[in-house]
């Protein structure tokens, strides 16, 4: 399964999900179609079929329109994002947590592990005792909270 996706703007709560299992899941609306930067509105569908094919991105869409032109994009039907999960797990998507993240689920960016010397937000575990991710592109920093663990729980009711 390909592991460079573009999720369109109706799906995006899956994006999250897909970037904590390792996957390379662009926005549409974090905007990198034009130069303008972010954006809040969707891009329109001519950009949208483009970036998915120079960037060699798998769309998953809701909208059926963009699917008949694009070849190998993949058409969610479902509202919810559990069952979007759902639809990707059927359509043969692995859909798991790894034993360390390796993608910002805020950004898309890399993450690289936090050494014991560097300064953190207060609010983060000691990098000693709990390993903890920063972001090179945000900057942003995780560790396997209870969010880590929800998440692992819900994806495990999805495939099971
Ligand atoms: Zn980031």
């Amino acid at each position: 399964m390909p592991d460079r996706l573009l999720v369109d703007a109706m799906c995006g709560k899956l994006t999250t999900y897909l970037r904590m299992c390792g996957y390379d899941a662009a926005y549409v609306l974090e905007g990198r179609v034009g130069s303008e930067g972010s954006t809040s509105e969707s891009p329109p569908d001519d950009d949208i079929a483009a970036w998915a094919k120079r960037s060699g991105r798998t769309l998953l869409t809701r909208d059926v329109g963009l699917v008949e032109r694009i070849d190998d994009a993949v058409v969610l039907t479902a509202r919810d994002t559990i069952e979007q999960l759902g639809e990707l797990h059927a359509a043969g998507y692995a859909l798991a947590l790894p034993e360390s993240p390796t993608r910002c689920s805020a950004c898309n960016g890399e993450l690289r592990r936090v050494g014991s010397e560097e300064s953190l937000p207060p609010e983060t575990p000691n990098p000693a005792e709990e390993p903890c991710w920063r972001c090179r592109d945000c900057g942003q920093v995780f560790w396997k909270g209870s969010h880590w663990d929800d998440v692992a729980a819900t994806l495990t009711s999805v495939t099971d």
